[in-house]
């Protein structure tokens, strides 16, 4: 209870350094979590999956991130002490999912984190942009014991790629996906690769930004791409899809999945069903952040 408290006093505290459109993000998560808090009684279970971030400062500035000028501070990355304390008091704990609002990379003991997680027996799953994947890292994060690794990638047009994820560089993103696979063949590891796509308004327009992505995965000799919506749908103008283009949506996804089976691509779509005011992940999916806040979801 104590950490439910602290992460909304601090919910509270930056929702003051926000622009308007953050605001209104951060009013809407606070929502989902009254909803939430209304609805927790004693029978419902602890969560069995944490998203545990071990950075808050990111080496992109994506233009769909809501806290693109996050700052670091003394609290940036979660220590190892920490971790340890942590998930100490969490035995329940069947799951962790390294990720955040910054690049889990950059924390220097990331590969010492899931190898105690890995040693509690623990599944792990690490989201990336995929930019600083490199010989070293590739070494130690499979050396780690890591389970997944999930590369968030939105369009496989190099010009878009760019645009919406200012800093980073298609051609390394490639380059590194590659190096990766070749590591877990040579090493023969279990480290499964997946291609994760949040669908944007350009995205689910223009169908050849996530065919090209299905490219991308088939050069990389990544057989999985998962797909989601961005939560906070109305804000990227995509709530139509849920509607009246619900159709239009049915169609693309179906053709994507065609040839993602044609290029041995697994790609897993969301679901298109959406009832306003929803959400399950303060219940089963709540994040704890790199200065030890708990908040009810990203
Ligand atoms: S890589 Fe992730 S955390 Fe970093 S700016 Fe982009 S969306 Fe935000």
């Amino acid at each position: 209870m104590k950490y439910i408290i602290k992460g909304l006093k601090n919910l509270v505290k930056i929702k003051k350094q926000l622009t308007q459109k953050q605001g209104i993000l951060l009013s809407r998560m606070l929502g989902n979590y009254f909803f939430a808090f209304l609805k927790i009684s004693e029978n419902v279970p602890l969560p069995l999956e944490f998203q545990i971030e071990p950075s808050a400062v990111c080496n992109l500035r994506c233009q769909a991130c809501s806290f693109k000028d996050s700052k670091k501070t003394d609290n940036s990355f979660l220590s190892k002490e920490n971790f340890i304390k942590l998930i100490g008091e969490m035995a329940f704990i069947k799951t962790i999912n390294f990720t955040g609002i910054g690049e889990s990379l950059l924390n220097k003991n990331l590969s010492g984190l899931i190898k105690i997680a890995k040693n509690k027996k623990i599944q792990t799953l690490l989201i990336t942009n995929g930019q600083l994947l490199n010989k070293k890292t590739v070494e130690d994060l499979l050396k780690s014991g890591l389970d997944k690794i999930s590369i968030s990638v939105e369009s496989g047009k190099v010009d878009y790629y760019e645009k919406i994820r200012m800093g980073a560089k298609f051609e390394i993103l490639k380059n590194n996906i590659i190096l990766l696979e070749k590591a877990i063949k040579k090493n023969n590891s279990n480290l499964q690769v997946i291609i994760n796509a949040m669908l944007l308004p350009e995205t689910l327009k223009d169908i050849s930004h996530l065919v090209k992505l299905i490219d991308l995965a088939s050069l990389c000799k990544v057989n999985l791409i998962t797909m989601q919506f961005p939560h906070n749908i109305h804000d990227f103008g995509i709530q139509n899809y849920f509607g009246k283009d619900k159709e239009k949506l049915r169609k693309t996804f179906n053709i994507l999945k065609h040839y993602g089976e044609e290029k041995k691509i697994a790609v897993n779509f969301p679901s298109v069903n959406y009832k306003k005011g929803q959400c399950y992940y303060p219940w089963i999916y709540p994040q704890i952040t790199s200065s030890g806040e708990l908040l009810p979801a990203v």
